[in-house]
């Protein structure tokens, strides 16, 4: 079973409606030959119907950046997973840093979101990582393991099939500071190793795992050489087609592996 790269922009909040129409605009033209590899994009909420109507059918997948557990009701402010669904998007961020530690996602609160993302009908990308305190006091792949438990401890192989992976080390977003090709290899290996654990063998076999955290262009072919990365979660550098676009391209050339 192969796994094809997987390469997500995360425009945080950046780019309202008439921006990133020109942004999607952008990226159609840069990415018409990009082959071989899914692409996505995660627009702020406001500006998804613009860059779904930029994208539709031109291969690049819209993403919510989050969710709300409900479906609807009383939550000011909140979208649920079947608006986005509505909207045209694909999949959702879930358990992303930024939400963790700025709005107060905990692990609880990640795992009903996860939920909310499936009964939607949307494939969530799983946000896990440590902050640089736990990697300084060894505690990394405890850290990781913990998050992975408590949002997919309990899913099925039919959900898990849908799930995508993104190891973001906190220390490396938005820093300018990369993990190093070996030191993200080893967390998506022992992420890997942490599926196949539980789940039938099809499972790690397919889940894609990104890596995230201060990709640019110039990084990004060593990373994905690694065995375990099938793509990368980019934050800042999708906000430039040309970056973005070798990104992708790096992420092309990367052989594919069972
Ligand atoms: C992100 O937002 O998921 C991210 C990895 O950001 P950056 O690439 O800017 O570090």
């Amino acid at each position: 079973m192969s796994r094809r790269a997987f390469v997500a922009g995360n425009w945080k909040m950046n780019k309202g409606p008439l921006e990133a129409d020109a942004l999607a605009m952008e990226l159609k033209r840069a990415l018409i030959d990009a082959s071989g590899v899914d692409v996505a994009v995660a627009p702020p909420f406001l500006s998804i119907p613009a860059v779904v109507a930029r994208l539709s059918h031109g291969g690049i997948a819209v993403v919510g950046q989050d969710l709300h557990p409900e479906v609807s009701g009383a939550f000011t402010g909140a979208v649920s997973g079947e608006m986005l669904k509505q909207a045209g998007c694909s999949y959702v961020l879930v358990g992303h840093s930024e939400r963790r530690s700025l709005f107060g996602d905990t692990d609880a609160v990640v795992a009903r979101k996860l939920r909310a993302a499936l009964r939607a009908g949307l494939k969530p990308i799983l946000c896990v990582g440590e902050t640089l305190a736990e990697r300084d006091a060894g505690t990394a792949i405890a850290v990781v393991q913990a998050q992975l438990s408590a949002a997919l401890g309990e899913l099925d192989r039919d959900s898990m099939m849908t799930i995508t992976i993104a190891y973001e080390p906190v220390w490396a977003i938005g820093t300018g500071r990369t993990a190093s090709p070996d030191q993200a290899q080893e967390m998506h290996a022992q992420i890997r190793g942490w599926l196949s654990a539980r789940f039938p063998r099809e499972v790690p076999a397919s889940v894609r795992i990104q890596y995230g955290g201060s990709v640019t262009a110039s990084n990004a072919s060593s990373l994905m050489s690694q065995p375990d990365i099938d793509g990368a979660l980019v934050g800042g550098a999708s906000l430039n087609a040309e970056s973005f676009r070798a990104i992708v391209e790096a992420a092309a050339s990367k052989p594919r592996l069972s």
